[in-house]
């Protein structure tokens, strides 16, 4: 039996969702095949929409403990029901993923079941069934990365996957890797009460961002109660069930010292998933760190095959792989698309928050550029002050010369909703004078970025 369409997406994450209901939008006759049993892929399932909810849990929780005396508000007793943190984290996943499906219906978007084979160009197998379609976009995803020596059980040595549904808090977590992973789960734990260690390869945090940011991220992290051992690799965990025992080195090899854990999170990366997909039989290209091959226009290099979102080059982020979906729409539909790969931000969603986007100064540095500073702290800006969230700083690179945007960093509350301007300000070539000029709302956090970009030009104003 087979069943033609104009369109086959195969994969239903955020790259692939977006861009089946795009190409529908478009008018194209589209159908979607997903392995796992719901829609939503990785991040509506197991990450970034569960992650966030039990980072906001647990943040309500760390805050009531910690933050409200300094409020004049007392409470007296103040406890947390796990399983029911739990419970109300798959509520919030379950209403995501339907109103996918919801998007589904109402676009009109053929939802198959199943994994997908490609069988030949404009051919999948599910199943048994082949289903035609004179284009084919794979957006299969990533997963975890394993560790040599470190055998997952999801019980005791957890991927994010195990580590989202923990029924106990862990006595001690180890965390192996101190990337976007190790320190918003390992920021959940350590909220609830669990010692932390997380245990990073370099000999800093959150590789890929602005290094200043990172050093003070540790820093505040660290009066979190999180302890890092920098420097360091695992060579080996070993479980009896009950607890986990591992063996470390320095990264560069020396004494080997040993940790003991209650439960261990791998989070050193993800690749991107190209088996089951019949890839080599069809001679799709895999780049040098075994992603699917694609140029700017997403296209593969088998004829009527595109790639997007985890499963090609560029940051794993949810967002990078939803622009991709929609250009990739607009593309096979005959428009003209594209993704602005400097503009794409990223936040990491911890107590401060971290965002990024662009530059950043070690790149510039690397490069040789010629660039200004502007930097404003929290610790002047009003409305941080009123809400006693005063820790960290807004840092705007631009060009020396024209003062054009270049990159921006933010340690601080909410720095993940102020990035977005910045995004914005690369996007139209913005300057940071142009930022500077914007009327910023009084009293709002928006102020330090305004600041920074005054203070790139020498001219802030409350410092
Ligand atoms: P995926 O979401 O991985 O979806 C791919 C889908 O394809 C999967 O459902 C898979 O089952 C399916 N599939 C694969 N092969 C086949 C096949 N042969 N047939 C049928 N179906 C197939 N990003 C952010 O931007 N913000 C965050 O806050 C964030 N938090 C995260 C937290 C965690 C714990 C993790 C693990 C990731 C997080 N991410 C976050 C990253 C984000 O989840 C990914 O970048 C995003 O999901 C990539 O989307 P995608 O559509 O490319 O792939
Ligand atoms: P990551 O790349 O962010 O961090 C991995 C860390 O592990 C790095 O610091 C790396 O140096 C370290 N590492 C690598 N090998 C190691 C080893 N042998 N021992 C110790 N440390 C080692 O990866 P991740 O945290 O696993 O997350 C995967 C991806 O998922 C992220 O890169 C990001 O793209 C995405 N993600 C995004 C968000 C978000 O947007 N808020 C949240 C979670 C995940």
């Amino acid at each position: 039996m087979s069943e033609a369409f104009d369109l086959i997406v195969l994969g239903a994450g955020p790259g692939g969702y977006v861009c089946a209901i795009r190409a529908a939008q478009l008018g194209m006759r589209v159908a979607c095949v997903e392995g796992r049993d719901t829609l939503g892929g990785t991040c509506l399932n197991v990450g970034c929409i569960p992650s966030k909810a039990l980072l906001q849990s647990s943040e309500e929780f760390y805050h009531a403990v910690h933050a409200l005396e300094a409020h004049g508000i007392r409470i007296d007793r103040i406890a947390f029901d796990l399983a029911r943190m739990q419970a109300r984290k798959s509520a919030v996943v379950e209403a995501n993923v339907k109103g996918v499906e919801y998007l589904f219906r109402k676009n009109k978007i053929t939802w198959v079941k199943g994994w997908g084979r490609i069988v030949a160009p404009g051919r999948v197998e599910v199943s048994g069934t082949t289903y035609e379609a004179r284009h084919l976009v794979i957006a299969s995803g990533s997963e975890s990365m394993p560790l040599d020596g470190v055998t997952v059980d999801e019980k005791r040595i957890v991927t994010s996957t195990g580590g989202l549904v923990f029924e106990e808090v862990p006595r001690h977590l180890v965390v192996i890797g101190g990337g976007y992973i190790g320190l918003e789960l390992g920021s959940v734990w350590r909220r609830l009460g669990a010692e932390v260690t997380v245990v990073e390869f370099l000999d800093r945090l959150l590789p890929g961002m602005d290094s200043e940011v990172a050093g003070q991220f540790q820093r505040i992290l660290g009066k979190q109660g999180l302890k890092f051992r920098l420097g360091t690799k695992v060579t080996e965990a070993e479980t009896d069930g009950a607890q986990v025992r591992l063996r470390l080195q320095p990264s560069a090899g020396g004494e080997v010292s040993e940790l003991v854990a209650d439960a261990v999170l791998v989070a050193v990366g993800r690749r991107a998933v190209t088996e089951r997909l019949g890839l080599t039989e069809l001679g799709v290209r895999l780049d040098e760190r075994g992603r699917i091959a694609a140029g700017a226009d997403f296209s593969t290099s088998v004829p009527g095959i595109h790639a997007i979102g985890d499963a090609i080059a560029g940051p794993m982020l949810a967002h990078k792989a939803m622009d991709e979906g929609t250009a990739v729409a607009e593309i096979i539909s005959g428009r003209a698309a594209h993704v602005n790969y400097d503009a794409v931000p990223g936040v990491v969603y911890t107590w401060p928050e971290v965002a990024a986007v662009g530059k950043t100064e070690d790149e510039l540095k690397v490069a040789g550029a010629s660039y200004k500073v502007g930097k404003f702290p929290f610790t002047a800006t009003p409305r941080a002050r009123a809400m006693g969230e005063t820790e960290g700083f807004v840092k705007i690179l631009a060009d020396a010369a024209t003062g054009a945007v270049l990159g921006a960093h933010i340690l601080g509350p909410d720095a993940g909703t102020l990035i977005a301007e910045l995004a914005m300000a690369i996007e139209f070539s913005a300057s940071a004078e142009d930022i500077a000029m914007i009327s910023h709302a009084h009293p709002t956090l928006s102020e330090a970025v305004k600041e920074a970009a005054l203070a790139a030009d020498g001219r802030a104003v409350h410092l």
